[in-house]
């Protein structure tokens, strides 16, 4: 009889959660039209929801002179805040308190003159925001030839934070490799607990199934990383947004299917996928 394990991580994690309830209140208090500086979470199902709420995605926030800004849970650079802030607009910050916690970290010892090196990936928003806090002294290591882009730093006082959903094996991959080279650095392990957590139960969940499905927006980093995981684990796995993108081929053959979800899935979206493959698979299912 077919299986379906579903991960106990799956699904909002509470800085996404408190984001959406953030502009979710601001709307209900009659704050709208809300825009926010980018998508507020890569999940385009939730996006379109928020849209019937009056609650839009801008890519050109700067053009905005009415209704309510709101800055996503990755945090923005204090310069762009400091924008913001000067169109006299109001405010929803639903900057995640994790990461506010990192750039907290970042600016403090930019202040005291540490180098900080961020582990993170080219161009995610979160990245772009800790950057801003670097006081023109950061470098992103995203590939390893960034490691061998880095100036010469000997000397120096070097910082090295992480991207909060970055992989904690990547962390001590990186950190070890600087510290050969550097050992006076000091590391700040900035990953969210509930991105380990979740990569953890990934990769205890591909010693049980034969199949993983992982639900979340394509776009979505800590989504494709728990693919990735899975994958790598030797698993074959399926990355998808929606239940209309499981196929009964896709099913064939395999036995003990897992089930799990970016912090960025809804609950209800989960439900639907769950739905689907009870749908798919031969009968009966057990869960
Ligand atoms: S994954 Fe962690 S750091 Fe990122 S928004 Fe969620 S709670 Fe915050």
């Amino acid at each position: 009889m077919p299986r379906i394990i579903i991960a106990k991580t799956a699904g909002f994690c509470w800085g996404v959660s408190r984001a959406i309830d953030l502009v979710m209140k601001a709307a209900e208090a009659g704050n709208t039209p809300i825009y926010t500086d980018g998508a507020l979470i890569h999940n385009p199902q939730v996006l379109s929801l928020l849209e019937s709420s009056d609650i839009h995605v801008s890519s050109n926030i700067e053009s905005i002179d009415h209704g309510t800004i709101a800055i996503r849970a990755h945090g923005i650079t204090p310069q762009r805040r400091q924008l913001l802030k000067s169109k006299g607009l109001k405010i929803v910050d639903a900057t995640c308190p994790h990461v506010g916690g990192i750039q907290a970290i970042v600016k403090q010892h930019a202040t005291k003159g540490y180098t900080i090196i961020i582990i993170g990936e080219t161009g995610h928003p979160e990245v772009i925001g800790l950057m801003g806090f670097t006081q023109g002294r950061g470098f992103l290591i995203d590939k390893d030839e960034d490691l061998d882009n880095l100036p010469p730093l000997d000397g120096e006082k070097i910082c090295i934070v992480a991207q909060s959903t970055q992989s904690r094996s990547r962390l001590y991959e990186v950190t070890e490799r600087i510290r050969s080279l550097y050992p006076q650095a000091i590391v700040f392990d900035t990953l969210c607990d509930v991105t380990s957590d979740r990569q953890n139960e990934v990769l205890e969940m591909t010693k049980q199934v034969d199949l993983m499905i992982v639900v979340g927006g394509k776009n979505s980093g800590n989504t494709q990383r728990m693919a990735e995981l899975s994958r790598k684990a030797g698993v074959t796995t399926y990355h998808i947004e929606t239940e209309e993108e499981l196929t009964a081929e896709m099913l064939q053959g395999h036995e003990v299917i897992g089930l799990t979800a970016g912090a960025s899935t809804p609950d209800w979206m989960i439900k639907r996928v769950q739905a689907r493959l009870q749908e798919l698979l031969p009968q009966p299912v057990s869960v």
